[in-house]
């Protein structure tokens, strides 16, 4: 490994300074996937804050009006119905624990689980060509590589690299909002602006500035969240990550849809919401077929590599069981 500088930082306002004062800083929070990159030499920080050990940023509120998890709250336990988090929302917990394995989930942190780095084995391995680790290099991924993970949705002719997240699909089907924070202060970032897609600087993966840290993530408390499912699938059911994958949320006046929520994970370069196929629900009296129809509608603009266009029609069931149980759920 490089050597590189380390400050445990003794609260948030400290981490900031530190971070804000050097260049070339990382936060080191889980450290599940920094360390991981550190070790392969595709990250090169030249020191990491430490804020692993600041009290502030832990815990999670469920209340009337919005549900709260601090920034540095582990992603474990989730699950439990003592937290109510699998009543108020079932989608958000199902992300969390379908993530990882539980030892991950032990240490990792929620604020770094959402910015979490692709899987792309190029990016990885450091023997490869790769925009994302080394801007202008090229892409072993496009250049002949295997692409069977790679992303149908957002990719550009520099970089196809899928976002591998779960909780970001449904934190972005309900309008989660992001708060960071500086030396410049505090601002609050809608998560569906918070990932960017590759285009032509695929290095750059979110709109966070130099020296933020993540301190929280609130989403707002909808109707369509009682009624609402993540639905994973993937080469092995106890740890992998999604082939695809989908959270969604439905909200029934009668027997007619009022609210729609559809997110697509592990087939996007960002987060990604499917707004066209949650119009195809809005208003309409659900069925399995309404639902297969949405599902095949999520998937009309995807442009699949050699090896990803089973993506499609995996991904349109995907989306559709994941209705018919989120159904379910809002009827009660
Ligand atoms: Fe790198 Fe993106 Fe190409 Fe993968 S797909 S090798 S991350 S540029």
């Amino acid at each position: 490994m490089r050597n590189f500088d380390y400050h445990r930082a003794a609260s948030l306002q400290d981490a900031a300074r530190h971070l804000g004062a050097h260049e070339g800083w990382q936060v080191l929070a889980g450290g599940t996937t920094m360390i991981d990159l550190v070790k392969l030499d595709v990250m090169k920080p030249t020191g990491l804050v430490d804020i692993s050990s600041i009290p502030e940023m832990q815990g999670m509120q469920v209340g009337p009006s919005s549900i709260r998890f601090g920034a540095h709250g582990r992603c474990r336990r989730r699950r439990h119905p003592a937290q109510r988090l699998p009543s108020a929302c079932p989608a958000l917990s199902e992300s969390l624990w379908k993530a990882a394995s539980p030892q991950l989930r032990n240490t990792a942190r929620l604020g770094g689980n959402v910015l979490q780095h692709t899987r792309c084995p190029y990016y990885r391995d450091t023997s490869y060509a790769c925009n994302k680790r080394e801007p202008g290099s090229g892409c072993a991924a496009l250049d002949g590589g295997r692409t069977h993970l790679h992303a149908i949705l957002g990719g550009s002719k520099q970089c196809v690299a899928m976002y591998p997240g779960d909780w970001a699909q449904a934190l972005i089907a309900f309008d989660a909002v992001v708060t960071v924070v500086s030396t410049a202060g505090a601002r609050r970032i809608p998560f569906a602006n918070l990932h960017r897609l590759p285009g032509d600087s695929p290095e750059i993966e979110t709109t966070l500035k130099r020296g933020e840290i993540i301190t929280m993530i609130e989403v707002p408390v909808t109707a369509a969240m009682k009624g609402s499912h993540y639905l994973k699938a993937r080469d092995r059911e106890s740890y992998a990550f999604a082939a695809v994958s989908a959270a969604v949320g439905l909200a029934l006046d009668g027997d007619r849809v009022s609210d729609a929520r559809i997110a697509l994970g592990g087939v996007a370069a960002k987060p990604w919401r499917a707004s066209a196929a949650e119009a195809v629900l809005k208003g309409k009296v659900f069925s399995e077929a309404l639902a297969r129809e949405a599902g095949r509608v999520a998937f009309a603009n995807a442009t699949p590599l050699k090896d990803s266009a089973y993506k499609i029609a995996l991904g349109a069931d995907v989306v559709a069981g994941a209705l018919m149980t989120a159904h379910q759920r809002a009827k009660g």
